[in-house]
């Protein structure tokens, strides 16, 4: 697990790796699972037909038998959660091509029915680290405020998901005191879990989605749930406009959109622009992520403003953070192309 291990900030990127099961149509069809895991950080990958193994390794490697609750654990979430009540920018962000478990591995299942909040044992990475922080903010009695704001990244335009209007795009500046931040985004004060899953359930219920040949349901959009960790009374906090999230410690949940190539999906037209700028965005995110690996780069040389989902999550990435990776994979032979992609992709970040 990675709880133990002795990774502080100065590893900027830490890649966990899940496998789901098989879904039910995945065995009605007869596919046959191609991952096998061998250890806790070792993945096999048995092609059908018999050609060779490959084998990939991950911080940890978690099969389609670990619960959510063993997820969370393996992940060293509350490690994360720790450094961002010491002042430090986490990110967990999940990325596989659709289908691959992401939304649930961050948030669960989804509701059965509208107001039916997603039983306990099934919730996501989102919700146990939320519970965690909230009874740990109690326990330390300290003053402090937890607030989220909730937006989405499409065509490489940010909506807010927490709009009390019509949401309109909003841009994304910088400034000394802050670093990236979006403008008027909406950060709400949330007194426990119930009001975040009530703010989960209004921003999922507002995403974006499209009619997609290989899913209808199909994510095309990153969704990032930012948690901000606020001390009321705290000197070092520069002042914000009313509404605007605290200069302080946070926690960013991103839920990337399916990674699979665009050639597979049969888009057209205008999907053929929104898969373009999925595409830009997580090739800047790699591109990013490959340079932050490379000790002689300087910070400073980083481009993350080549796109937005970059911007907002260069502190993270950068020097004051630290950022966590699940990537998800069906076991599926079927699969197994895009599942190479993701795994060659997670490789290359650690
Ligand atoms: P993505 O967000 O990557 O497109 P989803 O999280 O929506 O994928 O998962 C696809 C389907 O598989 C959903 O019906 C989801 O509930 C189910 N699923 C994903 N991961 C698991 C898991 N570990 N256990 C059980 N069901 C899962
Ligand atoms: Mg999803």
């Amino acid at each position: 697990s990675l709880e133990q291990g002795p990774e502080g900030p100065e590893t900027p990127i830490q890649v966990v790796l899940r496998v789901r099961p098989m879904s039910a149509a995945e065995l009605r069809r007869g596919e046959q699972s191609v991952l096998h895991c061998s250890g806790t950080r070792t993945l096999q990958v048995s092609p059908p037909g018999g050609g060779p193994e490959v084998a990939f390794r991950f911080g940890a490697v978690l099969d389609g038998a670990r619960t959510q609750e063993d997820v969370f654990r393996a992940c060293g979430v509350r490690r994360l959660g720790e450094l961002a009540l010491r002042g430090f920018s986490c990110t967990v962000f999940t990325f596989g091509q659709t289908g691959s478990g992401k939304t649930y591995t961050l948030t669960g299942p989804p509701p059965q029915a509208e107001g039916v909040p997603v039983p306990a044992g099934l919730a996501g990475i989102m919700q146990r680290t939320f519970s965690w922080l909230f009874d740990r903010v109690q326990h330390l009695g300290a003053p402090v405020t937890l607030r989220a704001s909730y937006l989405e990244i499409y065509n490489e335009q940010v909506r807010d998901l927490l709009s009390l209007g019509s949401p309109r795009p909003l841009p994304v500046r910088w400034s000394k005191a802050r670093g990236f931040y979006v403008e008027q985004l909406r950060a709400v004060e949330l007194g426990g879990l119930e009001a975040l899953t009530e703010l989960l359930q209004l921003g999922l219920s507002r995403r974006r989605s499209s009619a997609h040949t290989l899913n209808q349901a199909s994510s095309r959009s990153h969704a990032l749930l930012t948690l901000y960790i606020g001390c009321q009374t705290s000197q070092q906090m520069p002042p914000v406009g009313p509404g605007e999230p605290p200069v302080g410690g946070k926690l960013c949940f991103v839920d990337l959109a399916g990674s699979e190539k665009v050639a597979a999906t049969g888009s057209r037209g205008e999907l053929m622009l929104e898969a373009n700028s999925i595409n830009r965005s997580l090739l800047a995110l790699g591109h990013c992520i490959s340079l932050l690996l490379d000790p002689q780069r300087k910070q400073s040389h980083i481009p993350f403003r080549d796109s937005k989902l970059t911007k907002l999550l260069a502190d993270s990435l950068g020097g004051r953070g630290v950022t966590l990776m699940v990537a998800c994979v069906s076991p599926s032979a079927q699969c197994l192309p895009e599942t190479l992609s993701t795994l060659r992709y997670a490789s290359r970040a650690q």
